[in-house]
């Protein structure tokens, strides 16, 4: 192995070794000495040739680069593998950081191979990983809330991914942390049209059904940020499910294996789940149908395999995506059965039993209800509520309407639940006081930094009384 030296277009120089360590369909991947970057080369010389291609990678590395972002661009740099820098000789490519080590499998048969979704999610390969590498469902919704942040972030700068897929976002369900990998091809709308269609099972509909047209034919669709809307609810829905949306037992021509799934996945798609179209049943009995998601996802679901499918614009946007993620994350209980293989659910008042495994909950769980200040002083129910368990904590998105659990949310503690015997405290961690305004022994008694109170049915807690605080009212249910 030799050690040779590409020249970057802002004249800088950057050696590589020889070697390939990685190939995929558009691109050679060597690493520099150190490992701590990869230089990858386009395989396609016209690539190289193309004037439109260098002004691309120019917008992806400045104007589009969301990791340079002087307040939270190392938030990013955990959620985007994103190129650093373009080399332009020998041949046109880019620089791009190496993928964190959690994104590789640390022992076992798969040592050093690259964690992509279809590991997790097919039941048939999950089989094959160890105990230690499944992580639970928790993890599983802040993967998918790491992803939809990160194509949120993507879209809001009017780029589009174009090819979102098991393999192009890598998870570690050890951490929960998800990384979007080959951001080199982003698509701007009208200026720079997409290098390839996607990955099979990612592929919008639209885009398979009218893939036979001309690529100047009106009605041929190419990817954009409707379609990797698609990409994401697939995403999402296998995380969570670990099935994919399509995939049932129907046949939609006798054809051939390629006809059917041309069809399958594109002109006459149809959700395995569909509650008014059963014809496309899954393959087997479902152990939890997509309604376990709970009361903010489900209906997300609905529409971006229901509503979306044949309509790109009535999909969910990735934003919508992560807010219902984030609320979400405050619906989850820890299963009490050990053994169970998810460990988490979405808590149900009705049912307060574990989905995955039916376990009941046994005692009173505290839930509390989320209230905003309207006009006049008057408090309005916000539809968001969290449920407590034992070491729960609140944050400042919990406590104030105009604090958002994003890229820049304050991650320091405010409060914390803990369960002694069979009382629930709320102990308070912030510099501010929080005020139990009805339901304790006094009337408005302030909780001081340290300061706890026992949770009880009906209880009115004033989560801060500086501006923006929010009103929880407790129910013991
Ligand atoms: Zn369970």
């Amino acid at each position: 192995m030799a050690i040779l030296t590409a020249t970057l277009d802002n004249g800088g120089l950057i050696q590589y070794d020889s070697e390939v360590i990685g190939e995929g369909g558009m691109k050679r991947v060597h690493f520099t000495p150190d490992k701590k970057s990869v230089v990858c080369f386009f395989k396609d010389a016209e690539v190289g040739q193309d004037p439109q291609r260098r002004a691309r990678l120019q917008k992806i590395v400045g104007e589009f680069n969301p990791t340079t972002d002087p307040s939270v661009g190392d938030y990013w740099k955990n959620l985007f593998c994103w190129p650093t820098a373009i080399v332009i000789k020998p041949e046109i490519g880019v620089v791009a950081p190496t993928y964190a080590a959690n994104f590789f499998f640390a022992e076992g048969n798969f040592k050093g191979k690259e964690k992509q979704a279809s590991w997790f999610t097919s039941p048939k390969l999950r089989r094959y990983l160890p105990a230690s590498e499944l992580g639970d469902w928790l993890k599983y919704i802040h993967i998918s809330t790491r992803l939809a942040r990160a194509v949120r972030r993507m879209h809001s700068a009017g780029v589009a991914h174009s090819d979102l897929s098991n393999k192009n976002v890598l998870i570690d369900p050890t951490t929960g942390g998800a990384v979007i990998i080959d951001c080199d091809s982003l698509v701007v709308p009208q200026i720079y049209p997409p290098d390839v269609l996607g990955t099979p099972g990612y592929i919008a509909p639209e885009v398979l059904a009218s893939q036979k047209l001309e690529l100047t034919d009106s009605q041929r669709i190419l990817p954009s940020i409707l379609t990797d809307r698609y990409a994401l609810a697939v995403l999402i829905y296998e995380y969570l499910l670990g099935r994919h949306p399509l995939k049932g037992q129907r046949v939609n021509s006798a054809l051939s294996t390629e006809e059917d799934d041309w069809l399958s996945m594109g002109s006459r798609a149809l959700w395995i789940e569909n509650p008014a179209d059963p014809s496309n049943p899954p393959f087997e009995p479902l152990q939890a149908n997509y309604k376990q998601t709970g009361p903010y996802l489900a209906p997300l679901f609905e529409r971006a395999f229901v509503d979306g499918l044949h309509a790109p614009n009535a999909r969910p946007d990735a934003g919508e995506w992560e807010r219902a993620l984030v609320r979400t994350t405050d619906l989850l209980y820890p299963c009490p059965n050990a053994n169970c293989a998810q460990k988490w659910f979405v808590f149900d008042a009705q049912s307060k039993r574990c989905p995955w495994c039916q376990t009941a909950i046994a005692g009173a769980v505290p839930v509390l209800n989320f209230y905003r200040e309207g006009n006049k002083g008057q408090f309005k129910a916000e539809n968001s509520r969290l449920v407590a368990w034992h070491h729960q904590r609140l944050w400042k998105w919990h406590i104030f309407t105009n604090q958002f659990a994003g890229e820049r949310a304050d991650r320091t503690p405010q409060a914390y639940f803990a369960r002694q015997g069979d009382d629930w405290w709320l102990i308070n961690q912030s510099d501010d006081a929080m005020v139990v305004i009805a339901g304790a022994a006094t009337p408005n008694k302030a909780l001081g930094k340290g300061g706890g109170e026992i949770l009880r049915d009906g209880m009115q807690i004033q989560l801060s009384r500086a501006g923006f605080g929010r009103l929880a009212v407790v129910q013991m249910i």
